[in-house]
């Protein structure tokens, strides 16, 4: 199994965040990536990168820490794409839901960002929520011209129709906990329905978003398991099968060989 997205570097898990990946490993979790969200957290993502084989990490300045940037911050998300465990720009993309940061200084930063991802042919790890109609036409015009690289929506919050569209243009839909509710989910069980298997990636977004029956408890990789369950279930193919493939399609996407 891989966790394409999951917070280890939070103080969460400070505690106990060797104990936490034991345990994921011990659930059958072999990779696991770590989006970036802003400059100053990168140092620790990075040891805890470089501690551990099967972590590997993305750089990049998430839309609600974009407000108060340094002058040169595209320069430090760059600097940290050198490193070689480096394998995408993220999470990046847009947030009318918290209102941290302008909108237009959103647009902005997500922009440079996506010029950043083309130029160095790196995917990108998308955060979107409440944005939709201003971040999509902004990302399907970069997923048409040509670099190579695709994303992944994150923690995909949007209809069956977003997500169509999406897959059509080469981008993975990130499949986490909200997707083993039991009430009122008929909008999301229909989009893990619609979207292809080899566009599904397995994430957690932990210490956020638990799965059932850990909903509103601090999530962690190894419960990522539950939400494999209810795509084999939804998908009708078998835990081992879905695991094989969301595990591919993981590391084919980030480009881990
Ligand atoms: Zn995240």
């Amino acid at each position: 199994m891989f966790d394409t997205h999951c917070h280890l570097d939070l103080s969460d898990f400070d505690l106990d965040r060797d104990e936490i990946i034991l345990r994921a490993k011990n659930t059958g979790f072999q990779y696991f990536m770590i989006p970036g969200i802003e400059l100053s957290s990168m140092t620790k993502i990075i040891d805890i990168c470089e501690q551990n084989d099967e972590i590997y990490f993305a750089s990049g300045i998430h839309p609600n820490n974009a407000a108060d940037l340094v002058s040169n911050w595209a320069e430090g998300v760059i600097e940290n794409t050198k490193h070689t465990k480096c394998k995408a720009i993220g999470e990046i993309g847009m947030d009318y839901y918290r209102e941290y940061c302008p909108h237009e200084k959103q647009r902005e930063v997500f922009g440079m960002q996506l010029e950043i991802a083309a130029d160095l042919g790196l995917p990108v790890i998308i955060h979107c929520r409440n944005a939709y109609d201003d971040l999509w036409p902004i990302l399907s015009s970069w997923l048409k011209n040509g670099h190579g690289r695709t994303g992944v929506f994150h923690a995909f919050d949007e209809t069956y129709t977003e997500a169509i569209a999406a897959v059509e243009l080469g981008m993975k839909i990130g499949i986490g906990g909200p997707y083993t509710y039991k009430k009122k989910n008929e909008r999301r069980i229909e989009i893990l329905k619609a979207v292809p298997p080899d566009s599904i990636l397995l994430e957690t977004d932990c210490p956020y978003l638990s799965p059932i029956p850990h909903r509103g408890e601090r999530n962690e990789p190894s419960y990522a398991a539950l939400t494999l369950a209810k795509i084999s279930e939804v998908k009708g193919i078998s835990f081992e099968e879905s695991d094989k493939q969301t595990t591919e399609n993981g590391l084919d996407f980030f480009r881990i060989f």
